[in-house]
């Protein structure tokens, strides 16, 4: 059967929401996520393709034809500069502006299609309601998304502090927000269709709810704390998803539904299953104000004792105590990818394993900045992915560990998640490190982690502190293994 020229566009489309369904398996699986990445970039070559193929050709001048090319082409360069030249550290910052882009992309095309209803004034009425709903819902979640990532992305460079901001009342704020939205697509609904489609007062209450959901987004982020911003990006990386599907269903367009679904539902999805890991209902995290005792200051916890109250340790004692080691386990935080020690902790872990000890990571799951940032760090190592076991795996092996070395994390091996109420990370699953024979922490200072609270790990009698940047006290380690230094 020859495949007509219209039905290719329609093939393209499926064979692309295929590939997308296959690299999000992909990604689920650091062995397999390289070809997950491949499937997603030859889908959206072909999704990009395909869509402009079913272009209307006939409106496509040469000034629409040029300033669409060259924002394929310019956007295409910068995203590509960007993506190449961005460290690890500061990957979830471009996920979270690179969401801020769908949300507003969602705004635009929301408002275009209200100020320009090509095909919809042959409608039905019931239909053309459907179509203001799709624009208003569209524009609501779009608006959302974009101010929220934004925030979300101030956040995590450190241009807006990490502290929730609290307003007083600021549950009635967010609820007459949403509220007043709903209430406004009536008026909205009725005035488009007594002008037959389009109103410019029916345009400005869409921009008044524009405004109202921008507060929204930019409210709803500021009051959540810095500890919980891996789950507001996947939970911003939903959004992003539901505002693409409401861009398909304005323009009509099969794959930027599914897509949108696909990314909306993945992102809900791996927002659950982090607030499992932090014992946290996602209400809780949606509505903020984690990490302070509710007068705005993130509360602190521990006594406050200094880095003299600790046990100190140099490179040469942590080499002869690997070297008399049975089992290690490292644990990769943060402060690894900070002091980008990942190759050299691999070397580390490759010589003991010739020395016949056994050395595994364990991989706390919101461990760094974003989620899987350790698993990517390692595998871009080249650690073997069976010697990288997730929390659940290990910690029931660690009373039987003789050595923990714990690189550059802090808020994940904190012992007060589990004994100290008070504490606002308590009842977050931690890796139990302070179970094994012996401990050592690798940090510069007596600096908390993200979440701002202190680590009564550090003062137990199990454990050694080996203060320096982690490249240059493993290196310290590696060399004192090779007889550079005493050893
Ligand atoms: P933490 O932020 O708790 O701790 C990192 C530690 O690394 C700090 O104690 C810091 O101490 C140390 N450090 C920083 N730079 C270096 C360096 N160059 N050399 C040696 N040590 C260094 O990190 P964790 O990984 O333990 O925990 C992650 C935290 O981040 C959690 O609170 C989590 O909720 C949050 N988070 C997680 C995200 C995710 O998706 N995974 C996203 C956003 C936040 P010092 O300064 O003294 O060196």
């Amino acid at each position: 059967m020859i495949l007509e020229a219209q039905s290719l566009p329609t093939v393209l489309y499926v064979v692309a929401a295929v590939l997308f369904i296959l690299s999000l398996g992909g990604l689920a699986n650091q062995e397999t996520a390289r070809r997950g990445n491949i499937y997603g970039i030859v889908g959206m070559v072909l999704a990009i393709g395909a869509t402009f193929l079913l272009g209307d050709f006939e409106l496509w001048n040469g000034t629409a034809m040029t300033l669409i090319y060259g924002s394929v082409a310019i956007g295409g360069a910068i995203g590509a500069v960007l993506a190449a030249r961005v460290a690890m550290t500061a990957m979830p910052e471009l996920v979270a502006i690179l969401h801020s882009f769908v949300g507003l992309a969602a705004v635009f095309v929301g408002w275009s299609s209200y100020l320009h209803p090509h095909g919809t004034e042959t409608l039905s009425r019931a239909a053309q309601t459907v179509h203001l709903i799709e624009i208003w819902i569209g524009v609501f979640i779009g608006a959302i998304t974009f101010t929220g990532s934004v925030v979300a992305w101030a956040k995590l460079n450190g241009k807006v502090s990490g502290k929730p901001l609290l307003l007083p009342n600021r549950h009635m704020i967010n609820l007459a927000a949403v509220v007043g939205s709903l209430i406004l697509v009536f008026p909205f609904i009725e005035m488009s269709h007594g002008a037959g489609g389009f109103s410019y007062f029916g345009f400005l209450l869409l921009l008044a709810m524009s405004g109202v959901a921008f507060g929204l987004g930019w409210h709803l982020v500021m009051a959540i704390g810095g500890a919980d911003m891996p789950v507001v990006v996947s939970l911003l990386n939903s959004y992003s998803g539901w505002a693409a599907a409401a861009a398909g269903f304005m323009l009509s367009n099969d794959l930027l539904i599914v897509t949108g679904a696909l990314v909306g539902s993945s992102g809900a999805i791996l927002s659950y299953i982090m607030c499992n890991a932090m014992n946290r209902s996602i209400w809780n995290v949606v509505f903020g104000g984690f990490g302070t005792d509710g007068g705005g200051e993130p509360a602190q916890v521990g006594e406050a004792k200094s880095a003299d109250d600790c046990n100190h340790t140099t490179a040469e004692e942590v080499a002869k105590a690997a070297k008399n080691a049975k089992s290690i386990v490292i644990v990769p935080g943060y402060g690894m990818a900070v002091a980008r020690a990942q190759h050299l902790v691999k070397e580390f872990s490759g010589q003991m394993r010739k020395k016949g000890i056994t050395v595994r990571y364990a991989i706390h799951p919101v461990a760094g900045r974003l989620p899987g940032h350790m698993n990517v760090l390692l595998a871009e190592a080249g650690v073997p992915y069976d010697t990288v076991l997730e929390m659940e795996e290990i910690n029931d092996d660690l009373p039987e560990t003789d050595l923990v070395l714990v690189i550059g994390a802090n808020d994940i091996v904190n012992p007060g998640a589990e004994t100290d109420p008070s504490s606002p990370i308590y009842g977050m699953p931690v890796l139990q490190v302070w179970k094994s024979t012996k401990v050592v922490v690798f940090k510069r200072s007596m600096r908390m982690g993200y979440a701002g609270v202190a680590n009564e790990l550090f003062f137990n009698e199990n454990t050694d502190m080996l203060f320096g940047d982690a490249k240059d006290t493993v290196q310290a380690i590696l060399n004192a293994l090779s007889g550079k230094a005493a050893a």
